[in-house]
């Protein structure tokens, strides 16, 4: 059995259709590490169906038991009142709450490592070497400014499995009156103050593709997130430029060729 497995999460159908097009990815690329989905109840069995024909291993996993003033803080009206979001917009099939499941891969003890990806990334080479570093390992939340170098991007982070890590994960999580304003996110940065970097070809977040187009490099590009607006969203405001992002995504949705990425044009306002 490996001791290696890459992970990510569904809580409804829409993002078991991101996880399939990721899993599709994942698996060109040739990893023989385990391929884990956590799903919620939320998740309708026909929904899960793709993805158990891909031959991944769906886990099981319950919302975590914090408590309702937690729930309440967290609840998608009112954490987008109290932390707007300002520099793109949420898409309506995305509950905040939810995201604190992705805590659950910490009581996966049968593994050594886990690579978590979140349902809105696709990998387009081989990120097996990640599978050697050290928890805690995660890529600086770059999309718009050097500012966002403070920040990581919890899309795609390297955790040891452990319960006791778990459990300390619970208690400093639902502390008295405690507010994640960027959910998990927030939460990981908070509990791994020492977080390692990765370059962020290991997390490249669409939004470069317009806002810092120097820094796009087909050649290095490992894994694209599609943070903020997604890819399988019956358009939205940033489709017109985004395109070329989106058709990439589209060809693994629908199992389709995939061209070299090495070949793609890079985006417009790139200098030569
Ligand atoms: N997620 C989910 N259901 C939700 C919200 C989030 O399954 O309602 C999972 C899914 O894996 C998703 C990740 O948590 O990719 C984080 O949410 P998202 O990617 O939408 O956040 P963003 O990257 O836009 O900040
Ligand atoms: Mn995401």
């Amino acid at each position: 059995m490996t001791r290696h497995a890459y992970a990510t999460l569904v809580t409804n159908a829409d993002y078991a259709r991101g996880a399939a097009a990721l899993v599709r990815s994942l698996k060109r690329t040739g990893t023989r590490a385990e391929i884990v989905v956590l799903h919620t109840g939320g998740v309708a069995p026909a929904a899960l169906a793709p993805l158990e024909a891909l031959g991944v291993r769906l886990v099981a996993a319950g919302l975590l038991a914090t408590s309702d003033a937690f729930n309440e803080r967290h609840a998608r009206e009112k954490l987008h009142a109290d932390a707007p979001f300002t520099k793109g917009r949420k898409p309506a099939f995305h509950t905040p709450l939810d995201n604190f499941v992705k805590l659950r891969l910490w009581e996966l003890e049968e593994y050594e490592r886990v690579v978590f990806l979140d349902a809105d990334t696709i990998v387009l080479r081989s990120i097996d070497r990640l599978f050697s570093y050290p928890e805690f390992s995660a890529a600086p939340n770059v999309c718009e400014s050097l500012a966002d170098f403070h920040r990581l991007n919890s899309g795609v982070f390297v955790a040891k499995p452990s319960r006791s890590t778990f459990a300390a994960m619970l208690d400093r999580l639902d502390s008295p009156g405690a507010f994640w304003r960027r959910t998990d996110q927030s939460f990981l940065e908070a509990f791994f103050p020492d977080w390692h970097g990765l370059p962020v070809f290991d997390n490249m977040l669409q939004y470069v593709w317009f806002n810092l187009p120097e820094l796009w490099d087909w050649t290095s590009v490992r894994v694209i997130h599609y943070q903020y607006e997604k890819p399988w969203e019956n358009g939205h405001p940033k489709v017109e430029r985004l395109q070329p992002l989106i058709d990439l995504w589209k060809a693994f949705d629908a199992d389709l060729p995939v061209p070299d990425p090495g070949t793609l044009p890079g985006p417009a306002g790139m200098k030569e």
